[in-house]
């Protein structure tokens, strides 16, 4: 992807960006840490967890906060290795992966909060209290398993209703959202990278209607609910 936009002429510019400039209604410029200053005709927040922290530097408020999340690789010689990805009510998920298999757990929204943007360390604890269980008793195959590794990442958490913003900002039309995927923007990657470059070049939608996904919804605070993270 980063070799094909270079072919296509994108400049891969390297550093945190500190604070957006705004003049009568639109974004002008970035400026980085490091202190350069870097013009825009267009400003797109794909900022991933740290989406708000990036809106509210123009003082909007974007709904989007992290959310941490342990995902364990486990062992499980009695578990069937050609069974699919496999979520469950109760918000665990497990599926093969490698020579074993990843699973995790998502708690429900009373127990669950923003995360410390630096707190990247496992949450073993969730795993013998919580997770194992409910894994064994759904499969009872996954009752004889070990964990071989954890990992922690944060979810780009919408938390209005849990679904992408998509598109301007009603108040800064050179500001497009690319945010709040909630866990699942890989699988949106390709939907949303071709609908705001559409935005950009052509000012509209070409290929998908994405006007639902709006920014306006989340202005009047009327929730898109996703009802199927995981
Ligand atoms: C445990 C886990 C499992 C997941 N599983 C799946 C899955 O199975 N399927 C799926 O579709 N999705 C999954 N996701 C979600 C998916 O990873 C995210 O939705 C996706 O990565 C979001 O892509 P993004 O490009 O919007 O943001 P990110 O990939 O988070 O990228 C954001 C980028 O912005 C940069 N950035 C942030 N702030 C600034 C700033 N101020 N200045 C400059 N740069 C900045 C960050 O450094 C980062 O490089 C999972 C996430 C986690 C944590």
């Amino acid at each position: 992807l980063r070799s094909g936009a270079g072919q296509a002429g994108a400049e891969m510019i390297s550093g945190e960006v500190a604070a957006i400039e705004d003049r009568s209604g639109h974004v002008i410029a970035v400026r980085l840490a490091d202190g350069r200053r870097i013009g825009c005709r267009f400003l797109v927040n794909a900022a991933g967890p740290a989406a708000g922290r990036l809106a509210a530097l123009l003082g909007r408020d974007l709904p989007v906060e992290p959310r941490k999340r342990t995902v364990f690789v486990v062992d499980a010689p009695d578990a069937p290795r050609d069974m699919p990805l496999v979520a469950d009510p109760s918000g665990i998920w497990v599926r093969p992966e490698g020579s074993g298999f990843i699973t995790g757990y998502s708690p429900p929204e009373h127990d669950d909060g923003a995360a410390d943007p630096a707190d990247f360390e496992p949450d073993h604890g969730i795993f013998e209290d919580i997770l194992w269980p409910l894994l064994a008793a759904r499969i009872p195959a996954f009752e004889r398993l070990k964990v071989t590794y954890a990992w922690a990442g944060h979810y780009d958490y919408n938390v209005l209703d849990q679904n992408a913003v998509i598109g301007p900002d009603p108040d800064l039309p050179n500001f497009l959202y690319a945010n709040g995927f909630s866990g699942h923007g890989l699988q949106h990657a390709p939907g949303v990278g071709r609908a705001v470059a559409e935005l950009i070049v052509h000012g509209a939608y070409r290929s998908l209607d994405l006007s639902a996904f709006g920014y306006e919804r989340i202005a009047a605070g009327r929730p898109l609910f996703e009802r199927n993270v995981i």
